[in-house]
């Protein structure tokens, strides 16, 4: 077993020795990360903070949304603020000294909100039963119908949450900044990276990196410590990578979400790929795997391509990398290569595979350059 493990590490050594993109992992536990450290990962690439919004944390999430008014959601985002300190600290703290990318919040709404059906059973009934309506559900059954959404998917999402919840990308964007001073404090060497997600057009993005830099400098001035976090954008939509190059006028690195980029390219669910179609697709030859697991060049591919082509026309040499779950995929790995990215990220325990293949896809590279 020893020798197996000291011919494992060889070829790992050889991998990482040839290749050319870095490879990071998605994580956002200090757990996760710990363990994609150990994987060999070289920065979180994702680190999705809408997990960090479930369990306990839900009615404050909900309070934030549905607010009646200004005091009661102020009052919710000042209770999630240290929360997420504390948990920006746990990442940046096991990741020190490597790139940490934390994407604002990017639910599909209804993963927060109370479920309409159940809700609305719920008060039908005490009316059947001619009880006094509950005052608290009533009104509540009033915000969840009027913010429901068919497709939430396509929703109120991402970007979007973040420019018409007032004042939630401040407090994510204060909880970077503050968990920053304090590791610098502490005397580590915090590298975050702020990342807006789905991005259609430059101008959302712009309207975000504004309030983002206003709460960098005010942070800043209040401390006294210096905060350089770079501020990019997710490229995931077709929109955004058909105009990239108006995008990376302002955005400091993009990161391909090709999971969101395959569901909007083709037009199918990403919740949905267990249905019956994919399987008949899978046996009729349509594709020979699945386009959520393995990049479909013709189309997606082509996105990515664009995207990179534009993004770089307008600033040479923009960090490009990928977190969706091609990040992790061998042939996917290939593609990516091949089409210049900086960097994959992936799911921790993709992380060695990541690393073999992409030192892979540099070598055979370099011999058909040879072979030339
Ligand atoms: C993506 O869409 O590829 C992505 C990485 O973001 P998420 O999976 O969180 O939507
Ligand atoms: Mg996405």
């Amino acid at each position: 077993a020893t020798q197996v493990v000291r011919d494992v590490h060889r070829v790992m050594g050889q991998a990482d020795e040839a290749r050319r993109m870095e490879v990071r992992a998605n994580a956002d536990t200090p757990e996760d990360a710990a363990r994609a450290r150990r994987f060999g990962a070289q920065g979180i690439g994702l680190c999705r903070t809408e997990h960090m919004f479930l369990g306990d944390r839900r009615s404050l999430v909900e309070a934030m949304i549905l607010a009646h008014d200004d005091e009661e959601r102020e009052a919710a985002l000042n209770a999630l603020l240290p929360l997420q300190r504390a948990d920006f600290i746990g990442i940046l703290e096991a990741m020190d000294g490597l790139p940490v990318t934390i994407r604002l919040l990017d639910p599909p709404l209804h993963e927060f909100l109370p479920d309409l059906t159940e809700l609305s059973v719920r008060v039908a009934r005490d009316e059947a039963l001619g009880r006094q309506p509950d005052l608290h559900e009533t009104e509540l059954l009033a915000a969840v119908t009027r913010m429901h959404e068919a497709n939430p998917m396509l929703g109120l999402r991402g970007v979007r949450l973040g420019l018409v919840v007032p004042g939630l990308v401040a407090m994510q964007v204060r909880a970077v900044a503050e968990a920053v001073v304090a590791r610098k404090r502490a005397g580590g060497d915090p590298q975050a990276e702020i990342m807006v997600p789905l991005v259609d057009a430059v101008e959302e993005f712009r309207l975000v990196r504004a309030e983002v830099a206003r709460v960098l400098e005010r942070v800043s001035a209040g401390t006294g410590v210096a905060l350089g976090c770079p501020v990019g954008t997710m490229i995931e939509l077709p929109r955004a990578a058909l105009t990239a190059g108006s995008i990376a006028e302002d955005a400091e690195f993009f990161s391909l979400g090709t999971n969101d980029l395959t569901q909007t390219t083709w037009g199918f669910s990403r919740d949905d790929v267990e249905a019956a179609f994919f399987s008949a697709y899978l046996d009729k030859g349509i594709f020979q795997t699945s386009p959520f697991e393995t990049i479909d060049r013709e189309g997606v591919g082509r996105l990515v391509e664009i995207a990179v082509a534009e993004g770089r026309a307008t600033r040479p040499g923009l960090n490009i990398g990928v977190c969706g779950e091609h990040g992790g995929d061998p042939q996917s790995v290939h593609f990516f290569h091949d089409t210049g990215l900086d960097y994959v990220s992936c799911s921790p325990f993709r992380v060695p595979v990541a690393r073999l293949e992409a030192g892979r896809a540099a070598l055979r590279a370099t011999e058909a350059q040879a072979g030339r």
